[in-house]
């Protein structure tokens, strides 16, 4: 589980031995310690003419603590931004390769762009600041979605973001994400969890990503325990990824409940424990696995605020050799048990206004994979579960969201070949492999009551892996 040429290319001799030979050079990424702050130096925010974004960034940026080193709000609301004299006289578009002192993020409202023409205003801002990234930079650009655009113009032009961020990504290297962020007119005040979670290092491993974010009611957020007071429950939980999760959430505050099989008793008792919740041994897969569940639920806590439905199983072969108990296998834990969970949980109405459902997908089925037909299809058919229920859960103040892990060290990929794994691993825009702890944290951040309006999103927790879109 540990990967042992990243380990050894930061040392001295590695480092020295990776530039002469041009291999690989995994950075090492800024990911989240307790008390971190949002970023380690100054932000730099503008916006195309007539950005709806700019000023309500600048405010969340402010309150936040993070310092603006320049924004073109500035001139506007001196109140909102602190602005670096050694840049603004020069604005951030002149500034190209002369001093321009080290950003941690790069943040550009697009909402102003309306035609093909306006595009050319983010070659203007990225530019002169293409190096001036700090490692593990952050390159947010915040977009209208296009399907809410006016005109087909417009929407052109803000569907042509897509490429740029995932083009940065590629590009800038250093361990730097970029992102882009689209907010629907009217979802201004919804946008800070997301702020907050793509800033930070808790999105270390995530990249290339599209997120969208509608309007929604956001309620008053503690940001250092968002999820005080709420009960997650996490299956699958008692090893790899689901035990993370477990940690993450119970950090974050909520009373985890840590499902697994009978089997994994043990270990799952075990994380229960250190997360200070509670076990259920479950076998998902049972016939009466969702009623059991919902009256363990119904009994204990009278409730679920988050369910993360992480449970998940390989039986890889190529199609033709295939047995069908392992394809049903696979799409009963993977897909059926979360569908057959969900309905009877909102049937009786144990998941309250507030609520987050959120499922484990992962890359393969985004992009398929040669001798996982069973599992693609079944991490496919998630991505359709979550597209599906988000406008009917939207009605009942419920969000459902999925991840993509890519290569995540886990025992799961421990198992894969030796070759193949060495290029799951360095084939994304990091060079290595993500930690549970990348997934369990974009798991967090859906299930914050701060991301009210983020729903319907598949976001991949990948290093940008060049497999699939
Ligand atoms: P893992 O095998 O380490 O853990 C999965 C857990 O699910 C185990 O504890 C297992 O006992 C439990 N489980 C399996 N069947 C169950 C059932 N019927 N009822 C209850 N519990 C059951 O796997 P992981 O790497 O931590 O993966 C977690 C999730 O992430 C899975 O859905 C997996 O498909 C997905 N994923 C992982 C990766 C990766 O690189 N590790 C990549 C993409 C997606």
């Amino acid at each position: 589980m540990s990967d042992r040429y990243a380990s050894f290319a930061h040392t001295g001799p590695g480092r020295a031995l990776v530039k002469r030979l041009g291999l690989p050079d995994p950075p090492k990424l800024r990911r989240h310690r307790p008390g971190d702050p949002l970023t380690t130096a100054p932000v730099r925010l503008d916006a195309a003419s007539g950005g709806r974004l700019v000023e309500p960034l600048a405010k969340l940026l402010t309150s936040a603590g993070v310092e603006i080193s320049h924004s073109s709000t500035a001139t506007t609301d001196p109140a909102t931004t602190t602005t670096d004299p050694a840049t603004a006289a020069t604005g951030p578009a002149e500034g190209a390769g002369r001093g321009v002192p080290p950003q941690a993020a790069l943040l550009y409202d697009a909402t102003g762009i309306t035609d093909s023409s306006g595009l050319r205003a983010l070659f203007d801002f990225f530019h002169p600041l293409a190096r001036a990234l700090h490692p593990s930079g952050r390159v947010i650009v915040f977009g209208t979605p296009p399907e809410s655009c006016g005109t087909p113009r417009e929407a052109t032009a803000q569907r042509a973001l897509e490429g740029l961020t995932r083009s940065i990504g590629k590009e800038f290297g250093r361990g730097t994400t970029a992102q882009l962020v689209y907010v629907a007119p009217g979802a201004e005040r919804a946008v800070e969890s997301t702020l907050r979670f793509l800033l930070s290092g808790r999105s270390a491993y995530v990249s290339g990503q599209v997120v969208r974010i509608g309007p929604a009611e956001v309620p008053e957020v503690d940001w250092a325990r968002p999820l005080d007071g709420r009960i997650a429950l996490v299956t699958g939980a008692a090893r790899g990824i689901g035990a993370k999760v477990a940690e993450v959430l119970a950090a974050d505050g909520a009373r985890v409940v840590a499902l697994d099989v009978p089997a994994a008793g043990d270990a799952l008792a075990e994380v229960a424990n250190a997360v200070g919740g509670t076990a259920v041994q479950l076998d998902l897969t049972a016939p009466d696995a969702p009623l059991r569940l919902a009256d363990h639920l119904a009994d204990r806590y009278g409730r679920v605020d988050v369910l993360v439905h992480n449970a998940g199983i390989t039986r890889d072969k190529t199609l033709g050799r295939m047995t069908p108990d392992w394809w049903d296998s696979v799409l009963e834990v993977n897909l059926t048990s979360q569908e057959r969970i969900n309905d009877v949980l909102l049937d009786r109405e144990l998941i309250p206004r507030g609520g987050r459902l959120i499922s484990v997908s992962s890359i393969a089925g985004i992009a398929g994979n040669r001798g996982q037909t069973n599992y693609a299809t079944s991490k496919a058919g998630v991505i359709g579960l979550v597209q599906s229920m988000a406008p009917m859960l939207a009605e009942r103040g419920i969000t459902v969201n999925a991840v993509a892990p890519g290569f995540i060290e886990t025992r799961l990929t421990a198992r894969i070949p030796l070759a193949l794994r060495e290029a799951g691993r360095r084939m994304n825009s990091m060079a290595q492999g993500g930690l549970p702890v990348d997934v369990a944290q974009t798991i967090a951040w859906f299930a914050s009551p701060g991301s009210a309006g983020v729903t319907g999103n598949v976001v991949r927790v990948c290093g940008q892996s060049l497999l699939g879109a």
